[in-house]
Formats: C-alpha cells, sequence, structure tokens
C-alpha cells in the first residue's frame, strides 16, 4: 500500500457479508480508521477480526477531523474514512475531510461497496437508466410538499432516504402533490433479515401498511416513478398509433411524414417517439 493516502471504504449497510474483500484488505493495512461512530465501526472491526487506533470524523466535528487527518497524511501515514453504513458522502459526513485532503494534494481512493440507493433501485423493477437522488426529504410537512412539487414533473425516477417516523407522513404529501395514483416503491430493511420491496400506487402502499404494521419499521428507500415523458405527451397516443399502422407497409420515415400530414403533428417528432417505441 502506497503511503499517506486517504482511503474511502463502503461498509455494509446490514448484511455484514457485504463487505468487500478489498474493504476488508483496506481497513486491515491502513494505520488509522476515522469513522462517523467510532463504537459503532468498532463492531463491524470486531467481526472482521481488525484491532486499529480510530479517530471521530462526524458532520460535528468535521473541520477538526479534517486537520488531523491531514497531519497523519503529512506524517506518511494511511487513513481510511468510513461511515456507520454504507458508502460515506452519501447523505454522510466526509465531503469536508476530502475536500481539504484534495486541496493539500493529497491520494484520495475511494474503495466502492454497498450503498443503500443503488440496492434499493437494482430491485425496485422502476427505470434506472436516468435517477436523481435528493437526500432525507425535509423533515417539516410544507416544506417537503414543496419538495415533492418541484419533483412533479421530474420524468426520471425520483430517490430519497426516509426515516421511519415520517414515511406514513411522506406519502401522505406526497398524495396531496402528485395524487394517489403516483407509482412509488419502497425499500425496507435492505440487506437484512425482513427485507421488503412494496411496489404499487401511493393509496396501495399505504393499505399495505395499514394491514401491517409492520411495514413501518427500519429503514426506508423511496423510489418515487418519474412523470410520463413530455415529449410523449406532445404528441396524441392516436397520432403515434397511426404512424405505427402506417410502418407496416411503408418505410417508417414515409409513414411518420403521411402521419404528420393527417394529424398536424412534427415529422420529426412522430418519426423520432416511433422509433422509439419499436426499440423498446
Ligand atoms: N451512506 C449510506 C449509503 O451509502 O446508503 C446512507 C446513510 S444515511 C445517514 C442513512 C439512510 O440510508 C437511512 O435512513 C435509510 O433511509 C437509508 N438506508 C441505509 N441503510 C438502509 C437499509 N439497509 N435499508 C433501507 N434503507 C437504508
Amino acid at each position: 500500500m502506497p503511503d499517506n493516502q486517504l482511503y474511502v471504504v463502503a461498509t455494509p449497510i446490514g448484511n455484514l457479508a457485504d463487505i468487500t474483500t478489498r474493504a476488508h484488505q483496506v481497513l486491515e493495512l491502513v494505520d488509522i480508521i476515522a469513522a462517523e461512530d467510532t463504537r459503532h465501526t468498532k463492531r463491524l472491526l470486531n467481526h472482521l477480526g481488525i484491532n486499529k487506533p480510530m479517530m471521530a470524523a462526524h458532520d460535528h466535528n468535521e473541520a477538526y477531523a479534517a486537520t488531523s487527518i491531514l497531519e497523519k497524511l503529512n506524517a506518511g501515514l494511511n487513513v481510511a474514512l468510513v461511515s456507520d453504513a454504507g458508502t460515506p458522502l452519501i447523505a454522510d459526513p466526509g465531503f469536508h475531510v476530502t475536500q481539504e485532503v484534495a486541496k493539500a494534494g493529497f491520494n484520495i481512493v475511494p474503495v466502492p461497496g454497498p450503498c443503500a440507493i443503488i440496492t434499493a433501485l437494482c430491485a425496485a423493477a422502476l427505470p434506472t437508466d436516468r435517477f436523481i437522488f435528493d437526500g432525507f426529504t425535509p423533515p417539516k410537512s410544507g416544506a417537503r410538499q414543496q419538495f415533492f412539487n418541484s419533483i412533479k414533473n421530474e420524468e426520471r425516477t425520483v430517490v430519497v432516504y426516509e426515516s421511519p417516523h415520517r414515511i406514513l407522513d411522506s406519502l401522505k404529501d406526497l398524495e396531496a402533490v402528485c395524487g394517489s395514483d403516483k407509482e412509488v416503491v419502497l425499500g425496507r430493511e435492505l440487506t437484512k433479515t425482513f427485507e421488503t420491496f412494496l411496489r404499487g400506487t401511493i393509496s396501495e402502499i399505504q393499505a399495505m401498511m395499514e394491514a401491517d404494521s409492520n411495514q413501518l419499521r427500519g429503514e426506508f428507500v423511496m423510489m418515487i416513478r418519474g412523470a410520463p415523458s413530455k415529449k410523449k405527451m406532445d404528441v396524441s397516443q392516436e397520432a403515434l398509433d397511426l404512424v405505427l399502422l402506417l410502418s407496416e407497409e411503408l418505410p417508417l420515415k414515409t409513414a411518420a411524414a403521411l402521419a404528420a400530414r393527417y394529424t398536424g403533428f412534427k415529422k420529426n417528432q412522430l418519426y423520432q417517439l416511433a422509433l422509439e417505441s419499436k426499440d423498446s
């Protein structure tokens, strides 16, 4: 391991077997581990059979932690930065530390691994080709509704972290802004014993939670299906169907041109949408 590098190490979000081989090696080899909560990380290190000096690096001491980490790096030591669970800096502390370490010209090495956003998305059965992540939803209802309003017309899948105490209120606020038919997936207790995915409209999910209060427990990732593509809404389904019908007998470009003359929609737009529709 080269000297004086900062390793940003992802740790499990529930299932300890999800620690990567490389994360394990790095935690074994570094000189000191900077942790969001040293007692919490100690449990992971005990499980891995690692006994290392540790220091605290959390939201309330990031400036001090950055200075202290820089001293260690200047002394030629290697430092690992970890958070309580998952990938540091993702809705977790670490930004200030990495900013100062980069400014000072030291190497920052990512050691990738679990992250609740990606874990949730890969089994949500929602579109994942484009998505946005917006951290935790605001704790107060007014601000939360404002937030939901700001993503109401978002076409990409929206991912947020949500606390178990607020999950029902949050669904209520989302319903007030986007309507009860908005489609949501809740990933709960990911990688743990009671891992669950609730998929459906807001009202369906509310009913599932009412029927089984266990569904309110644990940690949540909330994923909201994006709004229908505006591009598609600009063209009527009938016009698109017409292009697709004509294209059974004619080249697609000709079909789009004829349908454009008949419907008044733009030829290029009809052509592009028909192409996308055929591809999918
Ligand atoms: N850095 C972490 C990551 O990489 O995902 C996230 C830390 S953030 C402080 C903690 C939030 O992430 C939880 O409140 C929950 O919304 C989400 N989360 C973390 N672990 C989870 C799990 N096992 N199942 C569902 N959500 C989880």
